[in-house]
Formats: structure tokens, C-alpha cells, sequence
């Protein structure tokens, strides 16, 4: 025997916790995106650390843990240390005005909304994007940031100036969630 009226309110508590605890996972993601943008777009761990009132550890290991464990080569450019002419998108060719974000390979850029484009790419061959192009297994085209070569599990599309495979494009999507990034496309 069960009290309608009680359970019906039990229940409806519940439902009040499982959604504040789904609104408090979104704001710590929220929180923890916005600080990597800060570092991000120029300010220093000290500055950020100050001017939220928490620990430098606190702000260090959180800039320091996005795109880590990713792959050590790959990382997010803060738009501080870009220069235009030393460091264009290789698949576009867009300078530090033309992006909200650059991923960093070994000597090889990729910009946000390239990063989507060659996934459509991938997906489908004949997407809007001319510059683009998939990479024959034939060709001697490496990826630019892990250098493999296009086989049976791996895709490389070609930009103007840069390759990327399938699997460096996963990674740089899981950089660019980590601070929250989408492209614009
Ligand atoms: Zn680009
Ligand atoms: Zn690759």
C-alpha cells in the first residue's frame, strides 16, 4: 500500500535533483571552457587565478590537462602568440584575424572551421569545398601532423597547403570541445 499523494511528490523531488545535477555538470563544463578560452586568448594563469579568486594550481591544471591527453603534438594556439604571416591555416589560408582558433601540428596549422570542412569532406566527397581534396592511396601525401599515410582505416584530405587524416581531425574536434569552440560552418 502506497501513498499516491506522497509518491507523486517523492517523485517529483527527484526529478528536481537529476536536473540540477545535469545544470551543474553544464556550468563546471562552462566554467572549465571559459578559463581555457581566457588563457587562450592571452591572459595568464596568475591573472585568471586573481581575478577569479581561486589557487594558480586550480587554473594551471585545468589549462594544462585540456588537449593533453590528446596527443602531445596537437595543441590549441593561443591567438597572442599567433603572427599572420608565420602562421596561416594550412587548408585555408586564414591569418590570426581570419580564426577564433588554431590547432598546432609540427609546423602546420588547422583552423576551426577547416577542421569541420574536411570532416564533411571525409564524409561526403562531393562537398562544397573546391580547395579540398581526398588523398588517393597512390599519392606520397602524408598527414602534416602525424605523417601517416592514407590506408584502410585512414582518410587524408588535402588543403592548399596541408593534409590532415580522419584521425587527427578526431583529435583536433576533442580540442576545440575542450574550450568550447565550434566553427562557424
Ligand atoms: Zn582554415
Ligand atoms: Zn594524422
Amino acid at each position: 500500500m502506497i501513498n499516491e499523494q506522497l509518491l507523486s511528490g517523492t517523485l517529483a523531488a527527484a526529478k528536481d535533483i537529476s536536473t540540477a545535477e545535469r545544470n551543474l555538470e553544464q556550468a563546471k563544463e562552462k566554467y572549465c571552457q571559459n578559463i581555457r578560452r581566457l588563457h587562450l586568448s592571452g591572459a595568464s594563469v596568475r591573472e585568471i587565478a586573481e581575478a577569479l579568486n581561486v589557487s594558480h594550481q586550480r587554473v594551471h591544471q585545468l589549462v594544462t590537462n585540456a588537449s593533453s591527453g590528446w596527443r602531445e603534438s596537437l595543441r590549441a594556439v593561443p591567438k597572442e602568440t599567433m603572427t599572420d604571416k608565420k602562421m596561416p591555416c594550412g587548408f585555408c589560408g586564414a591569418g590570426k584575424d581570419g580564426v577564433e582558433a588554431l590547432i598546432a601540428g609540427p609546423g602546420v596549422y588547422i583552423c576551426a572551421d577547416c577542421t569541420a570542412i574536411v570532416e564533411d569532406v571525409m564524409i561526403d566527397q562531393t562537398s562544397r569545398a573546391p580547395n579540398f581534396k581526398t588523398v588517393e592511396r597512390s599519392s606520397k601525401l602524408r598527414c602534416s601532423f602525424c605523417s601517416k599515410r592514407t590506408g584502410r582505416d585512414r582518410n587524408v584530405v588535402a588543403g592548399v597547403n596541408a593534409q590532415i587524416c580522419n584521425e587527427c581531425v578526431e583529435i583536433c574536434k576533442k580540442i576545440l570541445k575542450e574550450y568550447g569552440i565550434a566553427s562557424k560552418t
